[in-house]
């Protein structure tokens, strides 16, 4: 993605003026081939618009988003329907992402009809081998969605979302509304999935305990704009915005001897309003660090180490952040 933004005009509009939500507001990203990249951020940061325009189910106001090569962003709808097997997207809510009319089996042979497998008996064929894989019975094509549990219903999404070929998956919040108990079932089906289709996947997740486990990369999103990006490792063992020490402070430590959170940064206050984001650093209302420079002068993406980059006037000059202990092996 490069300058990638998307304005939101509101239908109410605010002293007789049209309202502007800057929901994502300059994003410059890369994602490469074969990993997981996970977006991260309160909610309302605009992760969710960021993560529908990467695969153009929304359409952007600017920027462009590259795809081998290509400006999905602006390449004509017929193009675009040929990508789309590519690209697919698994939604947050396992509920009302699934048309309750549809059966299991149809719901999940719609897109291989929409590209182009014309023969049934091979749709059926595929289905079964689908619903196999995601670690359903094949005899459910023929139930419908309610018959199902939510870890069950994220199952059939994920089946419905392989079953163009994809080489990128998206997941807004893919196992967020689960049981926990449920949660590292679809994680680990998510990774296996990931393994034996070489998929790439994008994660976003407001959990960093998810996001931990499951990337190899991490981008922080405040108010529409990328704070901070950079190993999933180095993240975690010493994040460097002082957004992302906060966030990371919020997770408890699971050794109890390192639960002394007094030096760190804690996040208060609510996100401000993206229709008027403050000036300068957008952080600087709720950043423990800011100063008079961090209210006028706005910070970009600026290169902080091996394949890290924060937007942050100070990350240099600050006490370095401790982070949490590796995590255990998998
Ligand atoms: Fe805080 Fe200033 Fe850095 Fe923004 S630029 S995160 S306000 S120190
Ligand atoms: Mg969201």
């Amino acid at each position: 993605a490069r300058g990638l933004r998307k304005h939101f005009v509101t239908k109410r509009p605010l002293f007789g003026k049209p309202t502007i939500v800057r929901a994502v507001d300059g994003v410059d990203l890369s994602v490469r081939r074969g990993e997981t990249f996970s977006i991260v951020g309160e909610s309302g940061c605009g992760k969710s618009t960021l993560a529908r325009l990467l695969i153009r189910l929304l359409d952007p106001s600017a920027g462009s988003v590259i795809y081998e090569g290509k400006d999905i962003a602006a390449l004509p709808e017929t193009e675009m329907r040929r990508l789309r097997r590519d690209l697919q997207f698994v939604f947050q809510d396992p509920f009302s992402s699934l048309n309750p009319r549809m059966t299991i089996g149809g719901l999940v042979e719609e897109p291989m009809r929409a590209h182009g497998i014309h023969d049934p008996k091979q749709r059926r064929a595929e289905v079964a081998k689908l619903l196999r894989r995601v670690g359903l019975r094949p005899e459910y094509a023929d139930r419908y969605p309610h018959e199902f549990s939510g870890g069950q219903r994220q199952r059939i999404g994920i089946a419905r979302a392989l079953a163009t070929g994809p080489k990128l998956l998206i997941g807004d919040e893919p196992v967020s509304a689960l049981d926990v108990s449920v949660q590292a079932q679809v994680i680990n089906l998510l990774e296996d999935l990931k393994q034996e289709f070489g998929l790439t996947l994008i994660v976003i997740a407001h959990d960093l305990a998810v996001v931990r486990h499951m990337s190899d990369r991490v981008g922080v999103m405040y108010l529409g704009e990328l704070v901070e990006v950079g190993e999933a490792e180095d993240f975690f063992a010493a994040p460097l915005h002082p957004y992302s020490r906060a966030l990371l402070a919020a997770i408890p430590a699971p050794d109890p001897a390192r639960r002394h959170d007094g030096d760190r940064p804690t996040l208060t206050g609510d996100i401000p309003n993206p229709v008027a984001p403050p000036p300068g650093c957008r952080f600087h209302t709720r950043c423990p660090f800011a100063d008079a420079r961090c209210r006028t002068e706005r910070p970009v993406l600026r290169p902080a180490g091996e394949g890290r980059a924060v937007a942050c006037h100070h990350f240099e000059t600050l006490e370095p952040a401790e982070g949490l202990p590796p995590p255990p092996a998998r």
